[in-house]
């Protein structure tokens, strides 16, 4: 009756009368006992659509707990769980539903529109009858490597890809997250990350319903409901992006409130600026930065938050059951110190990239995932991630990485928001620019940016030019846009060509 990948059912078995899911938006609770009934509710309504093992199963909806009834009627019947990001326009959703292929859509009702015109068999998620509950609904055979989901990337540096998850990575995610970050049914997270992205989904919530807690979901992520959510909740350990938690901290209500339950607040998806970690020591509230990415669990690291607060910016060791190395330029393992290229191996992983055998071979080799992002080690074995290798800007010959440059400007008083870019440059190749959103009333000349950067930074890394804007651009997932970013640089430059 029971199967790896059926987990949730053994869960109720174990846990009935737990809260498994609230939703903030609708005040909507569920036991695991119910979850277990609405699982088993979806896993009917594919058999009665004959949906056969391997097929996929989309899903186009705004963050709320019926999609993890859906992902885990999905486990049940084999079939590959594909959720689209809602924010997409309509010829990249297209795009994704052509790559995927799926059966069947699911959406919510503010989709329906748009689910009837990509032109695949649609249903509303609502639409499923409730069932009372049934542990012994059968699950098709399965063996671990069978794929659960695809998660696309975040596109931040190109088309998203389809990153293929099996029962295997999925669940090893899970053992090892609770393993390494100590989880259990006492904790509760709060999530508004977006459902359709592994930081949503991987990060904490599947780990935290394998351990039998309690996942919040968040839909439209508002600094204070988020706030009042934490407290009210009573939640234990959550993740947001930078700039959710740079959002929170700038309320009153955020200063005013204790977060008396709260072991950990957690920050990843993009580098976190040190004015988040000085406020939240400010604060007295534990804060760590995680790393991850969709191809690999997400989570790979283990720190304890004191060495976290002291060492910032450092993701600490590998977790209990992943290897992690960091190569050279060309292929030999660095020293403490030295920069090079991230390398990720364990059960956790992903076992392809959807249709794209050619990326697939170029990022996984001997079990080992090239993630394309650069990082160091110091001599305690501490990680620290350094960017990403396409972002990395080379100027006269010396390698400069963004987040350093962008972690000096940020401790400037003036500056609110910061991204650095290197753009061609006819002289030196790539020039080193920064995008700013100063902060109210406190807007920096740019000699004092320049002073200030000269005091920890060497003269080449310091840059050329610095733009100042109202906002900075951001991807569907809350990431800088550094795309956007190069365009519009190449834009400002032609006009103050054009308007010396
Ligand atoms: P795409 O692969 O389509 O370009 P993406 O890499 O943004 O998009 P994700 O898998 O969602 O898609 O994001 C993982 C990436 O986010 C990592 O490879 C890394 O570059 C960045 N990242 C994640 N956490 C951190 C962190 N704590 N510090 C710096 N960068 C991080
Ligand atoms: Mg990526």
């Amino acid at each position: 009756m029971y199967t790896d990948h059926g987990w949730i059912m053994k869960r109720a078995d174990i846990t009935p009368d737990g809260t498994a899911l609230i939703d903030v938006h609708t005040g909507q609770r569920w036991t695991y006992r119910e979850l277990a009934g609405r699982t088993a509710a979806y896993m009917e309504q594919f058999r009665s659509a004959g949906l056969r093992k391997g097929e996929r199963v989309a899903v186009l909806s705004h963050n709320r707990i019926d999609l993890f009834a859906v992902l885990f009627a999905c486990a049940g019947r084999g079939l590959i769980y594909v959720p689209m990001n809602w924010r997409l326009s309509e010829s990249e959703l297209r795009y994704i539903v052509s790559d995927s292929g799926p059966s069947l859509l699911l959406h919510d009702h503010e989709h329906a529109g748009r689910a009837a015109g990509l032109g695949i068999p649609a249903a509303l998620l609502d639409s499923v009858p409730a069932t009372s509950v049934n542990l012994r609904t059968e699950q098709a055979a399965g063996r671990l490597d069978d794929p659960w989901m695809m998660i696309y990337t975040g596109g931040t540096t190109g088309r998203p890809k389809g990153v293929v998850l099996t029962f295997e990575s999925v669940n090893w995610n899970a053992i090892n997250t609770i393993i390494s970050w100590n989880l259990s049914a006492r904790d509760c997270t709060l999530n508004y990350m977006p459902l359709f992205h592994t930081g949503g989904l991987n990060a904490l919530s599947l780990p935290i319903l394998m351990a039998g807690g309690t996942v919040v979901i968040g839909r439209k992520f508002d600094p204070e409901e988020a706030i009042r959510a934490l407290n009210d909740y009573r939640t234990t350990i959550s993740l947001f992006v930078p700039t959710m938690h740079q959002a929170m901290l700038d309320t009153d209500l955020f200063w005013e409130s204790d977060f008396p339950t709260v072991d950990v607040f957690l920050s990843g998806g993009a580098p976190c600026p040190q004015t988040v970690y000085d406020a939240y020591r400010k604060k007295g509230v534990r804060f760590r930065e995680g790393y991850g990415m969709t191809e690999a669990g997400p989570n790979n690291f283990i720190i304890d938050p004191d060495t976290a607060m002291r060492k910032r910016g450092a993701v600490g060791k590998s977790m209990q059951f992943n290897e992690v190395r960091i190569l050279d330029a060309k292929g030999r393992p660095c020293r403490a110190g030295e920069v090079g290229e991230l390398h990720l191996r364990g059960r956790h992983l992903f076992s392809h990239y959807w249709n794209n055998e050619e990326a697939t071979q170029e990022a996984l080799k001997e079990g080992w995932f090239s993630t394309g992002d650069l990082a160091s080690r110091d001599e305690d074995g501490d990680y620290f991630i350094v960017g990403r290798k396409k972002e990395m800007i080379i100027s006269g010959g010396e390698n400069i990485y963004p987040q350093e440059v962008e972690q000096c400007l940020i401790g400037h008083d003036g500056v609110r928001e910061i991204a650095v870019i290197g753009i061609a440059d006819r002289k030196w190749g790539e020039r080193v620019v920064a995008f700013i959103v100063a902060q109210p009333g406190n807007i920096p000349k740019t000699e004092e940016l320049l002073k200030h950067c000269a005091q920890t930074l060497g003269s080449y890394k310091v840059p050329k030019d610095f733009f100042f804007v109202q906002e900075l651009p951001i991807t569907d997932i809350g990431k800088i846009d550094k795309k956007q970013l190069a365009i519009m640089a190449e834009e400002l430059k032609k006009e103050e060509m054009q308007h010396p």
